[in-house]
Parts: C-alpha cells; sequence; structure tokens
C-alpha cells in the first residue's frame, strides 16, 4: 500500500546469543524505491531481514513513515505493512498454491479484494493460474519463488522484504524473476531485496548497500556502485 512512508533503520545492531553479526547497521527505503543489500555469505543480510521482521531481538530504531516498529511482534509488523519474503521460500508444502496464497493474505479483512489480488497475482505470474489447486510442493524451484513472492504480495506490502529470489533457481527463471520485480515496481512496489547475485541486484534496483561483516560499507546510487573498483573485483568478478 502506498503512502504510508519510508522505512528508516537506525543503528540496527543484532545477533544470536553471544554472537554479535549486525553492528549499528542504518539504512532506508523511500516509498517506491527497489534498494539492493549485497555482500558475501555470512554477512548478515537475512539476519537484518528478520530483525526487521521482527523474528530476531534488536537495538535501535526501525520506523515506517509516523511508526516505531522496532521491538514489536511480527504480526504487528505486518499489519504495518512491513512483509518477508523469507530465505528458502517457506511455503506450505502440502497446501495448494491457491491457499498459500490466501495465507499470504491472513491479516487482511477486505475479503473482495483479496479474491480481486489473487487474480491480479496470477496475471503476474501465469504459471501460478495453471497450478491453483496443486500442491506446493509439486511446483518447480522457480514456481515456488514466484509463488513465495505472490505470496508476500497477497499482504499488500509497504514495503517488501525479499531474501535472495534467485537461491536455487535455473538462471534463466532468475532473469524473468527480476523482470516482474522490476515491473512490480514501477507500478509502485517498495522493496529491499537481499541478493548473492550482485549483478542482477543492482541492475533492478536505484540504490544498493553492501553489507560486510555486519556493517555497512558502502551505500550509493546501484549504477556508481556496479563501477566502484571494489565492487567490481568483490561482487561482479571483474
Ligand atoms: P547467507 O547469504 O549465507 O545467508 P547472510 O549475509 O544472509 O549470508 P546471515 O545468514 O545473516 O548471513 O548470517 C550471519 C552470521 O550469523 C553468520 O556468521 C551465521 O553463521 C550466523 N547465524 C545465522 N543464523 C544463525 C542462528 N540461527 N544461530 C546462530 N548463528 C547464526
Amino acid at each position: 500500500a502506498p503512502g504510508r512512508g519510508a522505512l528508516v533503520v537506525e543503528r540496527l545492531s543484532a545477533g544470536y546469543g553471544g554472537l554479535a553479526v549486525l553492528h549499528e547497521v542504518s539504512l532506508c527505503v523511500k516509498p517506491g524505491e527497489l534498494v539492493a543489500l549485497i555482500g558475501p555469505n555470512g554477512a548478515g543480510k537475512t539476519t537484518l531481514l528478520r530483525a526487521l521482521s521482527g523474528l530476531l531481538p534488536c537495538t535501535g530504531r526501525i520506523q515506517l513513515g509516523q511508526q516505531a516498529l522496532q521491538g514489536r511482534s511480527p504480526r504487528q509488523i505486518v499489519q504495518a505493512g512491513v512483509i518477508h519474503c523469507p530465505e528458502g521460500r517457506q511455503l506450505f508444502p502440502d497446501l495448494s498454491v491457491e491457499d498459500n496464497l490466501r495465507l499470504g493474505a491472513h491479516l487482511r479483512r477486505d475479503r473482495e479484494a483479496v479474491e480481486a489480488d489473487v487474480e491480479l497475482v496470477c496475471e503476474l505470474f501465469p504459471v501460478l493460474k495453471l497450478r491453483l489447486r496443486q500442491r506446493a510442493a509439486s511446483l518447480s524451484g522457480g514456481e515456488q519463488q514466484m509463488l513465495a513472492i505472490a505470496r508476500s504480495l497477497m499482504g499488500r506490502p509497504a514495503v517488501l522484504l525479499l531474501d535472495e529470489p534467485s537461491f536455487g533457481i535455473a538462471p534463466l527463471i532468475v532473469g524473468q524473476l527480476f523482470d516482474v520485480l522490476r515491473e512490480l515496481n514501477v507500478q509502485g512496489l517498495t522493496a529491499l531485496v537481499v541478493e548473492q547475485n550482485a549483478q542482477l541486484a543492482l541492475a533492478a534496483s536505484q540504490r544498493a548497500y553492501v553489507l560486510e561483516e555486519g556493517r555497512i560499507a558502502l551505500h550509493g546510487p546501484s549504477a556508481e556502485l556496479a563501477h566502484h573498483e571494489g565492487v567490481r573485483a568483490a561482487y561482479l568478478g571483474l
């Protein structure tokens, strides 16, 4: 949903038990932006998304427009409009594609609009429409990723937190997925996308942050980062 303001993260720190992973991370995602978060394995990208969705305790400030989100429950954070599409997709494998989609809207009360949105996401990902009655587990990896994204969209995100959409997917399908993401962004979707594939992520996004060892090492317009010597050497294999 538009008009809910920017997601602003200030000095967020988090970890697991005694292990500090994120050290005073600050970033923002403005309405209408597609922002990429890149960085090596283990830098803490997934940890950051889990902290933003209330799945992991953290310190610092998380703000969506005028609303403070730090310390809120995952449910309250979804209700505020921050919706996490997790790494590994985490579908309900034994439920149908359609039921997985509806679960993405389980906190909504506007039933008719939910029905219309099922149609909408099926137009976005036509393969899902063909498989509405199939078990989610029967889909290919790429189809499952489309379903996971579609399920998140069913929550009408003010900000979509998308973790590693290319994970385990054939390169051709990854390209198609990013085409859809770009199109959604043109239509107004705001998203923070974590991605190992820095080339794709920088090509699709307007701005990007580089997370290294739990700290933001660099940030700026994606087109500029794509030309940055350090980024080219470390993340683009150039
Ligand atoms: P990847 O792309 O490999 O997922 P990442 O940047 O998303 O990398 P995280 O998954 O956030 O990195 O992991 C950051 C650090 O936190 C790593 O050192 C990891 O081993 C550690 N870590 C992640 N999850 C847990 C957990 N549940 N318990 C303990 N340590 C964890």
